[in-house]
């Protein structure tokens, strides 16, 4: 096979992705589709699963719970075994001081980025196996990174790089890869509106306010969902099979958050 040809899926690729009806999750499952791929997502927005592109088959479940997570291997099913599955799914959590972080939203968090991760992989593992397949865990740079009032966020992404290579080094015998995906900060309504918000109180531009955002980041620049697509299609190619146990930042290189 050509380098260049590596570079791309097979056609016919069975995927599975959490939270796949919008932003990252949705550019992936679209750029999965665009290679050929048959693509089944889960997601909690009802509305947006029934937006999804023709031909996405699509599960109304959050990872957060165990009977919805069983409900969408069932439903998955139907694409006859997996040979990727991308645990996108995952919250920002609170914004505060430790001691102001309730019991609720901190097991919230954990429950969602860093439990739902579990559920799903625990269920992947043997339909894995059987493909010799790749699972794409979504950390991100708050995963290598400290992030002052944001501790639930970050102790859940720094957790899921510590499982996404545990497993590497767990199921790599048996032919299974898993890696981690860190997006830097990724250009979509939300951080469009976190900007707007900080700028609004500042009493500054939003150029500005972004201006000051990006500062810290070498490329002084966002990525797109696309880009965090782009590499889920890479580690999914020819090219990627010997890609296994990395986490791997798609930022711009982001210095400090
Ligand atoms: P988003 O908020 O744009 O979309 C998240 C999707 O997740 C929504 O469709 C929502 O309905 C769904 N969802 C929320 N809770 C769910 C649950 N319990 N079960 C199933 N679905 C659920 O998110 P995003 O920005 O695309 O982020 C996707 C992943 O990338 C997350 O794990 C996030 O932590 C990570 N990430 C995002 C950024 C960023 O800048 N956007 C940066 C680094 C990492």
């Amino acid at each position: 096979m050509k380098v260049i040809d590596s570079l791309i899926p097979r056609s016919g690729l069975r995927v599975l992705i959490t939270a796949g009806a919008n932003g990252i999750g949705l550019a992936i499952a679209q750029a999965f589709q665009e290679a050929g791929a048959r693509v089944h997502v889960c997601d909690i927005d009802e509305q947006a699963l029934a937006a999804l592109p023709e031909g996405i088959t699509y599960t109304n479940a959050d990872v957060s719970q165990e009977a919805d997570v069983d409900r969408l291997f069932e439903d998955a099913a139907h694409l006859g075994g997996l040979d990727v599955v991308v645990n996108n799914a995952g919250i920002a959590g609170p914004t505060a001081s430790i001691e102001d972080i309730d019991p609720e939203s901190w097991n919230r968090t954990i429950n969602i980025n860093l439990n739902g991760q579990y559920r799903v992989a625990n269920r992947a593992t043997p339909l894995l196996r059987e493909s010799q397949g790749l699972l794409i865990n979504m950390a991100s740079v708050a995963g290598r990174l400290g992030f002052a009032y944001r501790t639930p966020y970050a102790a859940s992404k720094w957790a899921i790089v510590g499982f996404t290579k545990s497993l590497a080094c767990e199921l790599g015998p048996e032919g299974v890869r898993v890696n981690a995906i860190l997006p830097g900060i990724v250009r979509g309504p939300r951080i469009e509106k976190v900007i707007a918000d900080r700028a609004a109180k500042r009493g500054i531009s939003y150029a500005e306010m972004e201006k000051e955002n990006l500062s810290k980041v070498s490329m002084r620049r966002m990525v797109e969902p696309t880009d965090i697509a782009a590499m889920a299609l890479f580690l999914s190619a020819p090219g990627g099979a010997n890609i296994s146990g990395q986490a791997l930042s798609v930022c711009a290189n982001v210095e400090t958050i």
